[in-house]
């Protein structure tokens, strides 16, 4: 570049608060310097640098004083693992993945927005975005239908169909890590324990995620038929078959799952997931969740769950710390999925994908999915995101 194409960049960047440095003999790509870092994966909560060099993390230390081609100012900022959202609708809408990078979600899974009969308009949008994405198939042929009076996905039985989803696994074996089943009685009526059977038979030793709360069959009979590796998703839903009784109680079935393997998921997502109450009990009953998540739709980005950090949020004024709740996004959500194992974490030799969160202080009116209100004095905001080494400042 000549020099005033220099000097043009370096107004850009400078305007952004990241300036660049010797290019020339440059040690890093990118220092994240002065933040707060929060890495639970290796234990760290404290102010550090981050240096970053081919797409990596190649250093995280008190000082990092190196030449660097870009620096990126963090001081009174939070430095964590880039997002992974497990339970997202992001696949079912075009501009969905790169909205989701914009709120520092590096990785997510689609939940089961499409079925084998058209799964390859999730498996297009997955493609096309920025950051890893992956697909949770249905095993409703058509996909998520809805709800309410008409009924959902799984109304008719005839719409799991093992050998389609098996088929559809078969053709996008890249993408597909696993199978979705909304088991709620809206959407499989009294069909929710054959559907999960199902479920499990064409995922074979994938993960199977299934949504639970207000299902018709019993949850422990549910339950049993969860393998290691599966995830329950919206823990916090209220009754019918809730994960904690009347006396406060987590059901024996729910602990059983947990111990032999079952993740367990928040969902915050926009109806009958989250309800404050529910969250309380199971909180105070010491079940806390793995992974918070969005369930994201386009839709719920504008009211109820508006971004990661804000389900972050509402869990620390339900009474989790910052660093618990950092870790339900980041080290734990990697756990749950080959994909991401190595990621969600800070460690030197990961891949470079970082978020920056702003931590504010005000009256902010947060809501659950029943139209519940409360006011915290805190909330996190998305403040930049960096996906494989690449500053992406928030806009
Ligand atoms: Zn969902």
């Amino acid at each position: 570049m000549n020099r005033r194409q220099f000097l043009g960049t370096a107004a850009t960047l400078a305007a952004l608060g990241a300036v660049p440095r010797a290019f020339a003999a440059a040690a890093y790509d990118l220092v994240i310097k002065g933040g707060h870092a929060i890495d639970p994966a290796s234990g760290l909560s404290a102010v550090r640098d981050v240096a970053i060099a081919g797409g990596k993390i190649a250093a995280v230390a008190d000082k990092i004083d190196a030449g660097a081609a870009q620096v990126v100012n963090a001081a009174g900022k939070y430095v964590i693992p880039g997002m992974i959202d497990v339970h997202s609708h992001a696949g079912a809408t075009k501009d969905g993945p790169a909205l989701n990078v914009a709120d520092g979600v590096t990785g997510y899974v689609d939940a089961g927005s499409k079925g084998a009969a058209n799964i390859d308009d999730a498996v297009a949008v997955v493609k096309a975005g920025p950051q890893t994405g992956r697909i949770l198939i249905n095993i409703a042929k058509p996909g998520v239908t809805g709800g309410g009076a008409t009924g959902g996905e799984l109304m008719d039985i005839n719409n799991a169909d093992v050998g389609a989803a098996r088929a559809a696994i078969a053709k996008h074996r890249d993408l597909i890590i696993g199978i979705k089943a909304r088991l709620s009685a809206n959407v499989v009526g009294k069909n929710d324990v054959e559907a999960l059977r199902r479920a499990e038979e064409a995922a074979g030793s994938l993960p199977v995620m299934i949504h639970i709360g207000q299902s018709a069959s019993p949850l422990s009979q549910v339950m049993g038929l969860l393998k290691k590796g599966d995830i329950v998703t919206h823990l916090f839903a209220p009754p019918p078959e809730a994960i904690i009784d009347e006396a406060g109680k987590i059901l024996p079935s729910v602990l059983e799952a947990r111990a032999r393997g079952v993740w367990f998921d928040m969902g915050h997502g926009r109806g009958g997931h989250f309800r404050w109450d529910m969250a309380e009990k199971i909180l105070a009953a010491g079940f806390l969740p793995d992974s918070l998540s969005t369930d994201w739709t386009p839709e719920g980005r504008v009211a109820q769950f508006v971004d990661l950090p804000t389900v972050m949020s509402k869990l620390m004024l339900l009474g989790m710390t910052l660093e618990q709740v950092v870790a339900c996004t980041t080290s734990n959500a990697a756990k749950m999925f080959e994909v991401f194992r190595g990621k969600g974490t800070l460690k030197a030799g990961s891949p470079a994908d970082v978020a920056l969160l702003e931590m504010r202080s005000g009256d902010f009116e947060f809501l659950d999915n029943y139209a519940g209100k409360r006011t915290a004095k805190q909330k996190l905001f998305p403040a930049g995101t960096v996906l494989a080494g690449k500053w992406i400042p928030r806009a």
